[in-house]
């Protein structure tokens, strides 16, 4: 298969063609190399964009999502590997589930999972699993949703993390200090919404960044969405300490202040972030603080979400407007569009060492992504693929429409034009 495009990568960067053999990128070229299969020509060709961070839900809440709905959404987003948190139910916490989990994505096909393995057992914060057993069936291990509360515990397992050469994946947050909707602030006491004080994420991430120093465990400290948990990091990685952080795309786009409409589904954990906590974010991905940027994929069903926001789950269903969202941050923080899809792409890969994705390049997995940045979709429960109707963007009109998302070589998936 021959493909011609405006690629954007790491390694090659401009109009080019890409010859694909037996699932593996053979050439990247500036020259015609014979008949042209797909001809994307004004288009984009990126790399299969890598989520570190989703919940497809299954199994046990089927009917927020499956691994299919899951999967199918992914790949409308130009997703081809995705990284599913261990908080279903039974939790990913044993060989069983997640065994169960790989089987049923490798027989889908359409998007490759990297399970993560829970930290306690059952999520529970108080017994760790079995690191030593669970470490080559996952990538890392995390309980997110929470994290340990005790001292004690996290020192633990972020020990035989280390020992098994992977890293914790952290949601940061001290749940005695947590409570309530909203970021705390002038906004949440306008709006008369119970407010969440930043300390509650960032004495957590001051606890990760020491607790790496000491181990030297890489632990990747999950959604940042603080200033203060920003500048944490920022002075942990210079002394050394091997952390790593993310942001999702929603922290970038939406601020405290947009919870006026008292939406739920602007209801998330952590809460969406203050003025001067985005703009650190920003600061932050731009300066290598934060490597990378994730979906926090989190599709509950409208009965769940359409309640009063104080009642309402924590979550916003968000694998389907990643790209468009870079685009949009892309514009907003005035950001070369370049340096976000790096860290979508290429960082993750290298930070959770995925070999072989990431980047257009000759040796590695045709898993590419067509965009058309000039093209425009709308968002409504029909156009979305994920059970998850539950994002902001609900009813908005996005850039960026994803034409085709190629795994391994094969096509995953197809653009459909809805109305
Ligand atoms: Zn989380």
């Amino acid at each position: 298969m021959i493909i011609k495009g405006e690629i954007i990568s790491k390694s090659f960067k401009g109009r080019g063609h890409i010859i694909i053999r037996n699932g593996v990128i053979k050439s990247v070229q500036r020259e015609k190399p014979g008949e042209i299969d797909i001809d994307a020509e004004d288009k984009l060709v990126i790399p299969g964009l890598i989520d570190m961070h989703a919940h497809f839900r299954e199994p046990g809440y089927e009917h927020r999502e499956t691994i299919e709905s899951g999967s199918r959404a992914a790949v409308h987003g130009g997703i081809t590997t995705v990284a599913l948190m261990p908080n279903t139910n039974p939790a990913m916490d044993n060989i069983k589930v997640i065994g169960y989990v790989k089987e049923k994505a490798r027989e889908i096909g359409l998007v490759d999972v990297l399970p993560i393995g829970a930290i306690t057992k059952g999520r529970n914060g108080k017994e760790i699993t079995d690191f030593e057993k669970l470490a080559e069936h996952v990538v890392g291990f995390s309980d997110d949703g929470s994290t340990p509360q005790s001292f004690r515990v996290f020192l633990e397992a972020t020990k035989y993390a280390k020992k098994v050469n992977k890293p914790i994946l952290d949601h940061a947050e001290i749940k005695e200090l947590s409570g309530g909707t909203m970021r705390e602030g002038k906004f949440s006491r306008r709006y008369g919404i119970s407010g969440i004080p930043d300390i509650a994420e960032s004495i957590a991430v001051a606890r990760d960044v020491e607790v790496a120093r000491y181990t030297r465990a890489h632990i990747h400290i999950q959604h940042l969405s603080t200033k203060s948990s920003v500048d944490i990091v920022r002075e942990g990685k210079k002394k050394g300490a091997p952390v790593s952080a993310e942001v999702t795309h929603h922290h970038l786009l939406f601020k405290d202040e947009d919870l006026k409409d008292r939406s739920s589904f602007k209801k998330v954990n952590p809460p969406l972030p203050r003025e001067e906590d985005q703009e650190e974010l920003i600061k932050g991905l731009l300066d290598g603080t934060i490597d990378i940027i994730v979906t926090d994929h989190a599709p509950y069903s409208l009965e769940e979400k359409n309640i009063d926001i104080e009642k309402a789950p924590f979550g916003i269903s968000g694998i389907e407007t990643l790209l468009s969202s870079l685009l949009l941050i892309a514009e907003k923080h005035e950001i070369n569009f370049e340096i976000l899809l790096e860290k979508v792409t290429y960082n993750p890969a290298n930070l959770f060492n995925l070999p072989l994705r990431g980047d257009v390049r000759e040796g590695y997995r045709a898993d590419l992504v067509i965009l058309d940045p000039d093209k425009e979709w709308k968002v409504t429960e029909k156009s979305l693929f994920s059970k998850g109707k539950n994002t902001p963007f609900l009813g908005r009109k996005l850039p960026g429409v994803v034409e085709m998302t190629i795994k391994g070589g094969r096509i995953v998936y197809r653009g459909i034009t809805f109305d």
